[in-house]
Parts: structure tokens; sequence; C-alpha cells
């Protein structure tokens, strides 16, 4: 039996074609569930849908907007009647040392990543009344203060998701929602906006035993674990996808 049958999910920046969410959404589909890709543009949120399957559905939300969250939540009730899984996947970064982060920088980091995340997840949660799952994109920059890419703005924002997915997870276990985290290490996709010079990159290479960049279908992976019953007894953890470059 496919592992999501049946479920509805909402992937919030799911957009980015050779992205974490994409690939997400594409797994989930494949495991039988109906999928809403969030994205900032509801043009390329469509099309990106699309081509997961007719079935699925692209809607524009910024999640740094709290009404948007709550206007695109309630567009996709309306439209299937009930939300299963929600996947907080849309982060930005920025590679600054601390004393070059200003308020600026601040502010879209921790915005994007940890307000999106909070602003989504209290979205969602009102229509989790048979239960659900929520998935949150940390990073192993939470875990080893950064050395990948991301300042140390994004170490802070991606651990406050581990903070918040931890407190949410003992708040709402009691109403059948789990909520975990994933911390993935270096993974071949776009976020680094062509700021990685191969010299950074050989650098990163050398600390991963595994000695290769992850995938997004690496991560997909354990995102179908996480919204699955299979993890039906986890919550409130945080899971690496690594390759080892953080054994601890
Ligand atoms: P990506 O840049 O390919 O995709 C991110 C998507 O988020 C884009 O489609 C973008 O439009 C969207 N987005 C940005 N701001 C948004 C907003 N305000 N509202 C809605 N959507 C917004 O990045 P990715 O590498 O696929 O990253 C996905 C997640 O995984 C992020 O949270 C990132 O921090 C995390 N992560 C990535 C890596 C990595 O090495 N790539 C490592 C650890 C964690």
């Amino acid at each position: 039996a496919l592992l999501l049958d049946g479920k509805t999910a909402i992937i919030t920046g799911g957009a980015s074609p050779r992205g974490i969410g994409r690939a997400i959404a594409q797994s989930y589909a494949d495991q039988g569930a109906r999928v809403a890709i969030l994205d900032l543009d509801a043009e390329t949120a469509s099309r990106t849908a699309t081509e997961i399957g007719a079935q699925h559905t692209g809607i524009a939300c910024d999640v740094t907007d709290r009404n948007a969250c709550e206007e695109a939540v309630s567009q996709v009730i309306a439209a299937w009647g009930w939300l299963d899984i929600l996947v907080n996947n849309a982060g930005i970064t920025q590679p600054l040392k601390s004393l070059d982060i200003a308020p600026d920088h601040y502010d879209a980091v921790l915005d994007v990543n940890l307000r999106g995340t909070l602003y989504m997840s209290q979205a969602a949660v009102p229509h989790m009344t048979q239960g659900g799952a929520i998935v949150n994109m940390s990073s192993v920059s939470a875990q080893r203060g950064g050395g990948i890419f991301g300042g140390p703005h994004y170490s802070a924002a991606k651990a406050g998701i581990l903070g918040l997915t931890k407190a949410m997870a003992r708040e709402f276990a009691p109403q059948g929602i789990r909520i975990n985290a994933i911390c993935p290490g270096f993974i071949a996709t776009d976020i680094t906006a062509g700021k990685l010079t191969d010299e950074m990159k050989a650098d990163i290479l050398r600390g991963i035993p595994m000695g290769r960049a992850g995938t997004a279908v690496d991560v997909a992976g354990c995102a179908v674990f996480l919204g699955s019953d299979l993890s039906a007894y986890c919550t409130g953890t945080e899971i690496d996808v690594n390759g080892g470059s953080l054994i601890h």
C-alpha cells in the first residue's frame, strides 16, 4: 500500500525546481497524497503542482504574512475538506559573518524560516481535527553552529525551529498532532544562489564521511517517513540527513 494514501498535504516553498520542497511534493504525490504547493509566486506554484499531477494545487503564499497563511490553509480546506500534513520547508539563507548582519538581514532570515514556520503551523493546527503531522525544515547549521553556508542568523533561525518543534510537539501531542524536524546537511539545491565557490564546496565535502552532497530526494525520503504512520510514535524529534557530517 502507498504510505500517504488519501492524505492531504501542504508544502511551503515547494516551487523551486531543484529544491527540497518540490522533491517532497513529488514523493508525497508518489505515495498517494494530494499536495498543495505554497510559494511566493502564484504562477510558479501552480505550474509546479500541475507538473506533478492534475489533482494537486499551487497557491501563492508568503509565509511571513499571517493572513496569507490563513488564507492559503482556508483554500485547501475549502477544496479538499481536511488537512493531514504540513511541511514547513520555505527558507532563505545568507552567507554573512556576525558583524555584518544588518537589521534587514536579520529580519529576512528570521522571518521566513522561523516566523513562517510558526504562522503556517498556527493556521494549520486548528484544521488537524483528526490528528496530523507537521514536518519542519531545520538544518545541521542549527546543531553545529553553521559552518556550511548560512551565517549565524541562519543558524539561530534554524535552532529556533528546533525549539518551536519540540515545544509545539509537547503541546499538541494530546491531540494526535506529531511535530518533528529534519536537519539536512549539505544538499545540492539552488538555495546558495550562485554564491557557493568551488573552494567552499571542496571544504564542505571534506567534512562529509559519505563524500558527496545530499540530494533533495534524500531529504524527501525522511519527510515521507515523518508524514506517514511509519513514524506514528515519533514526536519532537530531529532527524539528521547529512551523510554523516554530524555524527553525535
Ligand atoms: P530553495 O531556495 O531551492 O527553495 C526554497 C523555496 O522557498 C523557494 O521556492 C522560495 O521561493 C521559497 N520561499 C522563500 N521565501 C518564501 C516565503 N516568504 N514564503 C514562501 N516561500 C518562500 O531552497 P532548498 O535548498 O530547497 O531549501 C529548502 C529548505 O531546506 C529551507 O528551509 C532550507 O533552509 C533548508 N535547508 C537546505 C539545505 C541545503 O543545503 N540546501 C540544508 C539545510 C536546510
